[in-house]
């Protein structure tokens, strides 16, 4: 691996040599997220006269006023001026957050948008990192890596409580309005799809397809995001897909998507189904906001977010379950997938869509409550909200089957889902 010790002015060493780079409890100075505090990140167009190009901003604590073992609140607020630059890129730059801030020596970053985690090592911190540092990076690399679109770039770091309350309110506000465009497109009005390998330095043979009805597992990408990544940068991670004649339209393969991931995952996956978790399912990485499991005993599947820490009816707390799946393979009964995907129509279709869930963490059911409802409401059960089981009914399949039998869950009267 080559390690670029670049221009870029800060006091750790930087370069994709770095990016797998662990920061572990003995070693660990302070972090922000991870479920302990919030941590946001949100790209924003400016114009030119808005903002001021290489301009970094910390308001609040830094990393000089905390002790070993503390935690804060994180808002990173980033706003680009260019004028090619189009507020569909802004998805696109936010998501090379993860990577660039990974390239740190001694600092890691997992996850994105609100659910973002960063782990600031006391060796980092020995040789002078500060968070302005992160501003540094992105800015330094905004202009390397995105020339064509970006003339400049302003970077805000949050960390106090209300500030990052602020700035999450108003990047969830986005991130809906991001998800929501590809709301009413589905899988058959395209030929295309688009691949995403963004995530192949940390989970080697994992590909991605996004199609619009199959959201990015990490829930930064969706088929829209896909397509003006690849208009920015034609042979950067996410190349088009001819999806080709459909080998299943139940499951949801397609002889084109198979050759491409073939070559992709260089043979390890030779095909994968689109439509469900049980046969063949997506390829799952590190990043996924959910897991889905199956639940055998109650003819159903669960699925849990990341940040919930909870046990689940699978026997695994969601930190296992992505410890056993995350790492790019193909794993029949399990699949990782975003939280906007929970309530695209075709979610684990081949296995029965969603009427198939039987539990979920309360946080995550009332996050997605207004879109749950929506799809009951159109598929029959305008209950399913109140139907579905969490942590409070129980969290083994044996506390939850009473429950589900008594709501009259629809998976009760399914097909069974291990045919
Ligand atoms: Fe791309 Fe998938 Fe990684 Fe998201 S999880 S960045 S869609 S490879
Ligand atoms: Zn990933």
């Amino acid at each position: 691996l080559k390690v670029t010790v670049s221009d870029i002015n800060i006091p750790c060493s930087f370069g994709p040599a770095y990016e797998g780079e662990r920061v572990r409890g003995a070693d660990l100075h302070s972090q922000m997220g991870g479920g302990k505090t919030q941590c946001t990140e949100l790209v924003k167009r400016a114009e030119m006269n808005e903002i001021e190009d290489g301009k970094v901003i910390v308001v609040g604590k830094d990393i000089p006023d905390l002790s070993e073992g503390d935690t804060l609140d994180l808002g990173i607020f980033i706003q680009i001026a260019g004028r090619e630059f189009q507020e569909d890129f802004e998805p696109i730059m936010e998501r090379q957050i993860h990577h660039l801030v990974n390239y740190i020596q001694g600092i890691m970053h997992i996850g994105q948008r609100d659910i973002s985690w960063v782990r600031v090592s006391k060796s980092a911190v020995d040789k002078g990192f500060t968070l302005k540092d992160i501003g540094v990076v992105l800015h330094a690399k905004f202009h390397q890596e995105f020339q064509k679109i970006v003339d400049k770039v302003q970077v805000t770091l949050y960390t106090g409580k209300e500030d990052v309350a602020k700035l999450t309110a108003t990047a969830r506000a986005e991130y809906k309005t991001r998800d929501e465009r590809v709301d009413k497109m589905t899988d058959e009005d395209v030929e295309i799809f688009y691949s995403c390998s963004l995530c192949q330095s940390f989970a080697p043979n994992h590909v991605c397809t996004v199609s619009p009805e199959r959201t990015g597992l990490c829930g930064a990408y969706n088929w829209m995001d896909c397509r003006a990544a690849f208009e920015i940068n034609p042979t950067g991670p996410n190349q088009p897909i001819e999806k080709g004649e459909c080998l299943d339209p139940v499951l949801g393969q397609w002889k084109g998507v198979n050759e491409f991931v073939e070559k992709a995952s260089r043979g390890a996956v030779t095909h994968y189904n689109f439509y469900s978790m049980v046969i063949d399912p997506m390829t799952t990485c590190g990043c996924c906001e959910c897991i889905a499991a199956m639940l055998p005993s109650c003819n159903g599947v669960m699925t849990v977010n990341r940040e919930f820490a909870g046990d689940t009816p699978s026997g695994m707390k969601f930190t296992t379950l992505a410890g056993v799946m995350g790492g790019g393979a193909s794993s029949p009964g399990f699949v990782g997938h975003s939280k906007y995907n929970i309530t695209q129509r075709k979610f684990i279709k081949g296995d029965g869509g969603l009427l198939r869930m039987v539990w979920m963490p309360k946080m995550l059911k009332e996050e997605i409550k207004d879109r749950l409802d929506k799809y009951g409401e159109e598929n029959g059960y305008p209950d399913f909200y109140n139907m579905i089981a969490d942590e409070t009914v129980g969290t083994t399949e044996e506390e939850i089957l009473p429950f589900l039998e008594e709501k009259g869950h629809p998976a009760m009267s399914m097909d069974p889902l291990i045919g």
